[in-house]
């Protein structure tokens, strides 16, 4: 399966949409994520405060703000650990948004 297709070309932009809305900001937890142009911190720092951008019902290809949920990177993890279906390291890096 290549999840990757399902995306639009401008995902990127669209993910970036979303997370400027929040102000990035996990709707989840409430965790501040870093933004784009946020450079203070190192590496590790950096992964756990990534702003992720998931998809409510799991299409990636179903783009509508309403599907479209701003997530850290920890919760974005645990809604797909809780899935039956494995995804890929690479689809997740995809999904992920970063
Ligand atoms: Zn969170
Ligand atoms: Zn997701």
């Amino acid at each position: 399966m290549k999840n990757k297709d399902r995306y639009p070309d401008n995902w990127d932009e669209i993910a970036l949409r979303v997370k400027i809305k929040a102000n990035w900001t996990c709707s989840k937890c409430g965790l501040k994520c870093l933004s784009t142009d946020d450079k203070r911190t190192d590496k590790s720092q950096r992964t756990k405060l990534t702003l992720t951008v998931h998809h409510s019902d799991y299409d990636p290809s179903n783009n509508h703000q309403s599907n479209l949920i701003p997530l850290c990177s920890a919760c974005h993890l645990y809604m797909h650990r809780g899935r039956r279906q494995n995804i890929s390291p690479g689809q997740l890096k995809l999904d992920l948004g970063v």
